[in-house]
């Protein structure tokens, strides 16, 4: 990798962040508050939260494994996404590389941020290929972004093509791992101290069931980090969010059990799926959806949707040609699904 400060845009680099009341004081044996312009009364909602949520960020690493240093929280992992491009890209002359097809918000902040996105496309069995991904780079490539498990092909990558891309790329590699507790592939987590070009997101809205909340994660070298704060809102993350986080992180076994559920519902689905007359392929999964070649993805989209079920029609991105990508639901949810689409 070459030095942090080529890679970040120099005004941000040189960026003074904004400094709040909650910066500059935030021991916690003061009693008397009158610095930050709030309203006394309304407790606890009267007082602006804590801009690094130290207190989420202690429970996270505990349950992650990461240092607290090392933890970056957001507005869901698309505040993330956005801060990438923020931070490292200059609109107009940067680039990024990315597989196709993934998740889209990678090129919705690319196009926002005015960075052109390039794409690298999968091959015919969802595989990406490091050395293509490789080939796409040129002197102003800046990210390099990896889904895995991927959003909406379900599979995860083979670990050494990832760290392929890590070991050989200059510049920084993100992976998002969305779906890692769903997956039965390792996180990249333990790379971090290896790999200081290595940004992992994580987030609380598919095996923590908090989507609501909107809190995503970032976890990346001490450096980035810091850039990342300096760069974000300065209360990016709300104190009822902060709050509902640690109740959420409380339970890790819950979640477990959640997992547990969906990955034997998972089964079940799509072994029911092979057997209708309808589907022609169901795609190898790592994550709590599946993908499905169908006899006519649209008409059965639309077939479903008039009673009321909602699937995602992915006929219209590339390689997805006729698919639709299937959440599972409790069984009761899945069973109407199952019971819908036997009757078309
Ligand atoms: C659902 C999803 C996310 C989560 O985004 P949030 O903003 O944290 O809700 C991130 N990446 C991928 C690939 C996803 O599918």
């Amino acid at each position: 990798m070459i030095s942090l400060e080529q890679l970040v845009r120099k005004n941000i680099w040189s960026l003074a962040p904004y400094s709040s009341a909650r910066d500059e004081y935030s021991g916690k044996e003061a009693h008397v508050f009158l610095d930050a312009n709030e309203n006394p009364y309304n407790a606890p909602y009267n007082r602006y939260p804590d801009p690094l949520q130290r207190e989420l960020k202690a429970v996270l690493s505990r349950v992650k494994g990461v240092p607290e240093n090392m933890i970056f929280l957001g507005n869901g992992s698309d505040e993330a996404i956005d801060l990438a491009y923020r931070v490292f890209c200059r609109p107009g002359i940067d680039n990024v590389v990315a597989i196709a097809p993934t998740y889209g918000m990678y090129q919705v902040c690319a196009d926002i941020n005015d960075i052109e996105y390039r794409q690298v496309l999968l091959d015919e069995n969802y595989q990406m290929h490091a050395d293509q991904l490789l080939a796409a780079c040129d002197g102003n490539t800046k990210l390099i972004w990896i889904c895995s498990p991927n959003n909406p092909t379900g599979n995860s990558f083979d670990r050494d093509e990832i760290l392929k891309v890590l070991n050989s790329f200059q510049g920084i590699v993100v992976v998002d791992e969305a779906y890692i507790d769903f997956s039965q592939q390792l996180s990249l987590r333990q790379e971090l101290p290896t790999h200081p070009n290595l940004i992992i997101l994580q987030t609380m809205s598919k095996a923590w069931g908090s989507a609501a909340i909107r809190l995503g994660m970032a976890f990346a070298s001490a450096d980035i980090i810091n850039i990342y704060n300096k760069v974000k809102y300065p209360y990016n993350v709300n104190l009822l969010t902060q709050q509902q986080g640690l109740e959420a992180l409380k339970d890790p076994f819950e979640v477990d059990k959640w997992v547990k559920t969906l990955l034997g519902e998972r089964t079940r689905l799509m072994q029911a799926f092979v057997e209708l007359p309808i589907c022609e392929k169901v795609y190898k999964t790592d994550a709590n959806f599946f993908l499905a070649r169908m006899t006519d993805a649209q008409a059965i989209y639309d077939y479903l949707v008039d009673k009321g079920i909602i699937v995602r029609n992915r006929t219209r991105v590339q390689l997805c040609n006729n698919c639709l990508r299937i959440t599972i639901g409790t069984r009761t949810e899945n069973n109407e699904l199952l019971s819908a689409l036997r009757q078309y």
